[in-house]
């Protein structure tokens, strides 16, 4: 099947709403983008790619990267990762403390920030250079090289401080295990790293394809890891918008503040929209917009 004049429709629909919305600017490296950037691309399992627009330009992806982080977790601690950080959407903002507070240290799930950091910190158990073996699993997801941004890195750690706040509060409750800068190292690596749609979208196939990178044939979580992860991206993957993404679109993903997203059509294919301009749920206006078009057209959706 081609879904080359699908994406082609729908880009063309979609692009008179690129007005909509506004880019992150609260980490200033973001703010510098060019917000009419624009692509899409599908990778499928079977190893087709079809893209559209801007989709081969490299973009910051932000908390998509909470995934990959999540995914070398799970991949090395199992089912211990969830004993510090739970399973259920948190309803709130991505970088909510108050819900922190509230909820004695735990965060609701591993993609909000404090979330993320705490996985972040479990990965730090377990690895002398979290950030090489991060881009290492990276690269094995998608089969070609990835790089960090390092600017946007900078730019985080002088303007992170609710993250830094984040750590702080959860170390007073005894949910760390490391020193605060160094938990933060490793989230703001994974937050900077750079990938295009069609890069980013071939990442993910291992979460449509059980588990297991296709082409290379690689194993990189067991066939019910992958299952979990995708439970996770559909319940929590949208911060405070996940049932509005689930309604509209119906498919497990995963956004972040550099306008990108990113969804699973397990069985299937993986793709990737990049839009700057983000709603007040931190979500690209055009990612969703082409996501619900996407699954209402083609009828692919997991229900
Ligand atoms: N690096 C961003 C932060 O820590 C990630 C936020 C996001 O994409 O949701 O705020």
């Amino acid at each position: 099947m081609t879904f080359q004049s699908t994406l082609e429709e729908i880009y063309a629909e979609v692009r008179p709403m690129s007005g909509e919305g506004e880019v992150a600017d609260y980490i200033p490296a973001l703010a510098q983008i060019d917000s009419t950037k624009f692509g899409i691309a599908i990778e499928t399992i079977e190893g087709e790619c079809f893209q559209v627009g801007d989709a081969a330009e490299r973009f910051s992806i932000q908390s998509i990267g909470k995934v990959f982080n999540l995914a070398l977790c799970v991949g090395i601690a199992g089912d211990r990762v969830w004993d510090r950080v739970g399973m259920e959407p948190s309803g709130n903002p991505f970088n909510s403390l108050v819900q922190l507070e509230v909820e004695g240290g735990i965060p609701r799930n591993p993609f909000i920030n404090a979330g993320a950091l705490v996985v972040a910190d479990t990965l730090l158990d377990h690895l002398d250079n979290p950030n090489e073996d991060l881009l290492d699993f990276v690269q094995k997801l998608r089969g070609s090289d990835v790089h960090f941004n390092q600017k946007v890195v900078n730019s985080e750690k002088q303007h992170g401080h609710i993250n830094t706040a984040l750590l702080h509060f959860m170390k007073a409750h005894g949910n760390l295990n490391h020193e605060v800068d160094d938990v933060l190292d490793a989230y703001y690596h994974q937050c900077s790293i750079e990938m295009g749609c069609a890069g980013l979208a071939r990442s993910f196939l291992f979460l449509a394809n059980g588990g297991v990178v296709p082409g290379t044939g690689a194993r990189v979580l067991a066939a019910s890891q992958a299952k979990r992860v995708n439970a996770v991206m559909l319940t929590c993957g949208f911060y405070d918008q996940a049932g509005m993404f689930a309604y509209l679109v119906g498919l497990p993903g995963k956004s972040g503040v550099g306008g990108g997203i990113v969804a699973v059509i397990p069985g299937k294919l993986a793709i990737a929209v990049w839009s700057p301009k983000l709603n007040s749920h931190g979500n690209s206006v055009l990612g969703i917009k082409v996501l619900e078009l996407f699954t209402t057209r083609t009828g692919m959706s997991i229900f």
